[in-house]
């Protein structure tokens, strides 16, 4: 990103969003912490101070005054380290989640959202945040990922790496429709889940860089619940997107060969 809080001029809006960044050391595949220096900064650009806390395994995090709460993805060890651990904190997850709390989550950190996940040899108890629950199937999902969401105006483009199958549960929303690669499980061509404030994907890349939609869309949720008005100053994202349409081109128009 090129742009700086000077470039747009952003003022003091006297607004404050806590982010809670969920274990940071174990949970960043793909660069996925890359999504708080992405939140930062668009919330900087808009003279919306961010207060970023990191949660490490053994803390006892408190979300009542959290704003939007952020979990990577990591491998099946790291996912089940961490999952012991957050199972303690189900509770005031829940009830974070249920108040319109802003919880964004990828991969391994989407599949905690569920009931339960089943890896290679072992089923993990899940938080059961929202209706939905993953097993596990040959081969992994590897790859290019584009998707169609309502929460971006432009298609959200990634990369997915995962053995899991995610399935959602009668009736709960996805965060949209495959256009190119695999999705929750390869098959019925949708991607991640929405519930809420909840948006949980297989999207790495990291995603909210490439996909400034998506961040606005969790900036401007939290902004809403908070405040009462989630409306955004628009930002310079023309670096972004030109990104954003190189990807959707190249990959759309067939010439990408995923392995
Ligand atoms: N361990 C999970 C899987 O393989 C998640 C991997 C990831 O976060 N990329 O399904």
């Amino acid at each position: 990103m090129s742009s700086t809080a000077d470039h747009f001029g952003a003022k003091a809006s006297g607004r404050t969003l806590k982010v809670a960044h969920l274990y940071p050391e174990l949970l960043n595949l793909y660069g996925d912490s890359g999504n708080i220096l992405c939140l930062r900064k668009r919330m900087e650009w808009r003279g919306i101070t961010p207060d970023i806390m990191e949660v490490h395994v053994d803390d006892r995090p408190t979300f009542a005054d959290v704003d939007i709460a952020f979990i990577g993805g990591g491998s099946d060890r790291e996912q089940k380290i961490v999952c012991d651990k957050l199972l303690a904190e189900r509770d005031e997850l829940a009830a974070f989640v249920e108040d319109g709390g802003v919880l964004a989550a990828v991969c391994g950190g989407y599949q905690l959202l569920g009931s339960s996940y089943l890896m290679a040899d072992e089923k993990v108890e899940g938080l059961s945040l929202v209706d939905l629950y993953t097993d596990h199937d040959d081969p992994r999902l590897i790859g290019n990922i584009v998707v169609e969401s309502e929460v971006s105006p432009q298609p959200i483009v990634g990369y997915e790496n995962h053995g899991g199958r995610t399935h959602l549960g009668e009736g709960v929303k996805p965060l949209g429709r495959v256009l190119y690669g695999h999705g929750n499980d390869g098959k019925t061509g949708y991607e991640g889940v929405l519930y809420k404030n909840v948006l949980g994907t297989y999207v790495h890349g990291p995603l909210l860089p490439k996909n400034p939609g998506v961040a606005d869309w969790l900036i401007s949720r939290a902004l809403e619940r908070k405040y009462g008005d989630g409306s955004l100053e628009p930002l310079d994202d023309t670096e972004e997107l030109a990104a954003n349409k190189v990807m959707y081109d190249r990959l759309m128009s067939g010439q990408v060969e995923e392995s």
